[in-house]
């Protein structure tokens, strides 16, 4: 067996140049990899190692059996480039993560207000990094078709993105709508959301754009109010049936004193104006977050298809950007500026005056980085990495038998898809019981027939499909 094909997925150097926008690892994170490599080792490299060394010093002892030589291999890495446009499906994850401080947020399932695209892309995920892994392995958006291309996949994104827009605006309104009427039906002191106003109208996001839209939405609402709101909010009495638009029942009317402990000296009008105050401060940070998570992905988008679709724009001087080479993206607020007077390298804020975000140098992108994509292509494909699995190995020999080592789940899902489609047989040693994938083992090893061809032939397995992170990788 000569060739080992491994789709190298675990922690290695190598992954984390896709991590090139994010803050170095610490020591400790550096350390835990180490740990992790050095238990895998130990598991499937160093057991085979000892059995190895016990059978070489048998054999030395009875000289009649043949010394087990060493198995020869050469290792050949190559290098894959993704497109500009799964780059730009990588980096749009990746923004968002850093936008939630990389936090995992499958951990807070109970949070109703969690932003519903960071929660698809780390289903079935341990960890961030691990989503990140996988985005930059393939590109997989829901809805996009079957056979969709990367291109395609990235207009699904803008259209999404815009989608969301609009929800968490409508969800803004709604906690605006609800924190007004209370706010203008309370007898009692209570400045909570008079504070919020104040602070949102001096430019508390930092961020000038997302200011003016949710200062906005705040006049509007004000504008419109009206004493009958509370019937979008509340039922009246109890023997009332009025439910919200998720079919709950809607909670009762707050009238007279608080009974709660903590808010005793409060009516329940001014109580729920602070719980709404606090609901509503929350869903507006939600709200700004994505109005930059869309600005950044819209201008990665227009640098990629210059040429092709509009022209680029500084977001300080507005004078327009002839080449993507003379622009660089801030990954932090989405503002794209020009390279001639407003991008200074050792600037480590954005230079737009009304944008307060940082912008450290691995949150710049230089525009060339990005690279062009000409939708036109529309090449179908399923993601760069594994599409060049499936060209090496339709490029070995024929009778040549290959290991597959993939680690993660989801991919072993997209990997197997591929490899039908190309018409490669494989045996898969991920699934089925113990004895299942002793059979499969077996009839691999045996060079048994395992599949019929539509013409009537029989066909053997050439690719061995094994999971890292089982046992049976080891071979046992
Ligand atoms: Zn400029
Ligand atoms: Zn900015």
């Amino acid at each position: 067996m000569k060739f080992l094909v491994e789709l190298s997925l675990i922690y290695n150097e190598g992954s984390e140049l896709f991590l090139t926008y994010q803050k170095p690892p610490s020591n400790a994170w550096k350390r835990a990899r180490r740990a992790y490599a050095q238990r895998f080792l130990d598991q499937f490299v160093r057991k085979v190692s000892t059995l190895a060394g016990q059978l070489r010093r048998r054999a030395n002892k009875s000289k009649d059996e043949a010394e087990l030589g060493d198995i020869e291999f050469e290792e050949i890495l190559r290098l894959v480039n993704l497109t500009a446009s799964e780059k730009a499906i990588f980096l749009e994850l990746m923004q968002r993560l850093a936008a939630a401080n990389f936090e995992n947020r499958r951990t807070r399932r109970t949070d109703s207000n969690m932003d519903n695209l960071i929660d698809e892309a780390l289903a079935g995920c341990a960890d961030v990094i691990q989503a990140l892994l996988l985005r930059a392995s393939y590109f997989e958006i829901s809805g996009n078709k079957k056979n969709g291309t990367a291109p395609s996949a990235c207009q699904l994104i803008v259209e999404q993105r815009q989608k969301e827009y609009v929800r968490l605006r409508d969800e803004l309104i709604e906690e605006l709508q609800k924190a007004e009427w209370l706010n203008m039906q309370k007898t009692q002191q209570c400045d909570q959301l008079d504070n919020w106003k104040k602070r949102v109208a001096s430019n508390h996001y930092g961020d000038e754009e997302s200011t003016s839209e949710v200062v906005r939405l705040i006049s509007r609402v004000e504008e419109e109010y009206h004493e009958d709101d509370w019937v979008s909010f509340y039922r009246e009495k109890e023997t009332d049936t009025n439910k919200d638009g998720n079919g709950m029942l809607l909670p009762l009317r707050p009238e007279g004193w608080s009974e709660s402990t903590s808010t005793k000296h409060l009516t329940k009008k001014a109580a729920a104006l602070r719980v709404a105050t606090t609901e509503l401060s929350r869903k507006a940070d939600g709200f700004v977050n994505h109005i930059r998570s869309l600005r950044f992905f819209q201008a990665l988008r227009a640098i990629q298809l210059h040429g092709t679709d509009g022209m680029l724009v500084c977001s300080k001087c507005s004078s327009s950007i002839a080449r993507p080479d003379k622009a660089t993206l801030l990954t932090k607020c989405g503002h794209l500026v020009c390279n001639t007077t407003c991008h200074q390298a050792n600037n480590e804020s954005c230079p737009v005056p009304t944008c307060h975000a940082l912008s450290r140098s691995y949150q710049k992108i230089p525009g060339q980085e990005l690279g062009h994509d000409d939708s036109h292509s529309g090449k179908v494909s399923n993601g760069s990495k594994i599409d060049e699995i499936v060209e090496l190995i339709k490029d070995l020999p024929e009778g040549e038998k290959i290991l597959l080592f993939i680690q993660f789940d989801n991919l072993h899902e997209k990997v197997k898809d591929a490899l039908e489609r190309a018409d490669i047989h494989y045996a898969d040693l991920n699934s089925g019981s113990g004895a299942a994938k002793a059979t499969t083992l077996t009839k691999f090893q045996d060079d048994k027939a395992t599949k019929t061809k539509t013409d009537g032939s029989l066909r053997k397995a050439n690719v061995l499909i094994l999971n890292i992170g089982d046992a049976s990788a080891s071979g046992r």
